[in-house]
């Protein structure tokens, strides 16, 4: 494959045609500078349950040892804002992300079609789709391709787009070059993420702990949720997307073209009532195929209990 910065704006406009967002090219550079600073933050415990973290970390901070050969990471984001109704206090809230189809999937397919279209129509080349599904540091490389900045809540911000977009990357073994220019950071002196999180998670930087965050307590926890929490919950049964509402660069968001990603029906705003009578089964017809299935169960039923001591009556309806 011939390096050419055309061959980049080519590859850039067949993923917006995909329905991708963006789209930016960094070289495979290893991030042995960060592993330091990342086994510190394993060796502080902040992984909490997501003992994953610490498996493959040779791998996590060397793209070559996932793709033989890797030059170039093709990053991608996907937008995946839809209106939802206003949030009415009292009722369950599942963050936004997880009301569609898995974006695993979705994603891994359009990626899959972006690189069967390059290897059609740009040349032969080897190369591997990531969506979340590897040991990568996605955001770290999204940044260096240009897509955005990360923000003090730990998401990527796209200046045109917000932060409401997953990512996913194509690791090739031939070198493209681009004329992307990182994003400098754009968070200012605004602090209003850190000041909405009612766990106090985020710690201004750009990083958080994950031990205090209603997301990772609600999904990826699975003991019981520690009692310090009670009082801040604002009912979210799955995720929670607070720190991402009250950033302002969210305020004009862009409606994604990838239909997949939109609310499921009847998932756009759930009542008190929804859960009423469900089991196991239920649960699993309704959420099959959806994020949600992640936290199981037992892991929603465990939520609920914890959201019931708070003085909610979700759990009571359900039983
Ligand atoms: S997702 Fe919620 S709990 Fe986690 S950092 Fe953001 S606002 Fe805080
Ligand atoms: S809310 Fe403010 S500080 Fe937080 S990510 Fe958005 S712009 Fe940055």
């Amino acid at each position: 494959m011939p390096e050419s910065i055309e061959i980049a704006r080519l590859i850039e406009q067949k993923a917006f045609d995909l329905g991708f967002s963006a789209c930016g090219f960094a070289p495979a550079d290893s991030f042995k500078e960060f592993e330091t600073e990342y086994r510190k933050w394993l060796s502080s415990g902040k992984a909490g349950e997501m003992n994953y973290l610490a498996r493959n970390v040779d791998v996590r901070l060397d793209p070559g040892k996932l793709v033989e050969g890797a030059k170039t990471i093709i990053s991608l984001a996907a937008g995946y804002y839809f209106p939802l109704p206003q949030h009415t206090p009292g009722n369950p809230r599942i963050s936004r992300y997880a009301l569609g189809e898995d974006y695993h999937q979705v994603l891994k397919s359009l990626g899959k079609e972006l690189l069967d279209w390059i290897q059609k129509e740009i040349g032969p080349v080897n190369g591997r789709i990531f969506t979340d599904s590897a040991p990568v540091f996605e955001r770290e490389w999204a940044r260096r391709a240009g897509i955005g900045w990360i923000g003090k809540n730990g998401c990527l911000i796209m200046p045109s787009q917000g932060s409401w977009f997953f990512l996913a990357e194509i690791v090739i073994g031939s070198e493209i070059r681009s004329e992307t220019m990182v994003v400098p950071d754009r968070c200012g002196n605004c602090t209003s993420c850190i000041e909405a999180c009612p766990t106090r998670a985020l710690a201004g930087d750009g990083s958080m702990d994950p031990r205090k965050c209603i997301s990772y307590l609600t999904i990826e926890h699975r003991s019981d949720i520690p009692d310090e929490f009670h009082g801040q919950w604002q009912d979210w049964i799955f995720g929670c997307d607070i720190c991402q509402d009250v950033c302002p660069w969210n305020n004009k968001p862009k409606k994604s073209s990838i239909n997949e990603l939109q609310p499921r029906p009847g998932l756009s705003e759930i009542d008190r009532n929804f859960f009423r009578n469900q089991n196991a089964s239920s649960f699993g017809q309704i959420f099959d195929g959806t994020p949600v299935v992640r936290a199981g169960w037992s892991g929603i039923l465990r939520n609920f209990e914890f959201l019931e001591k708070d003085g909610s009556q979700f759990y009571n309806l359900i039983n």
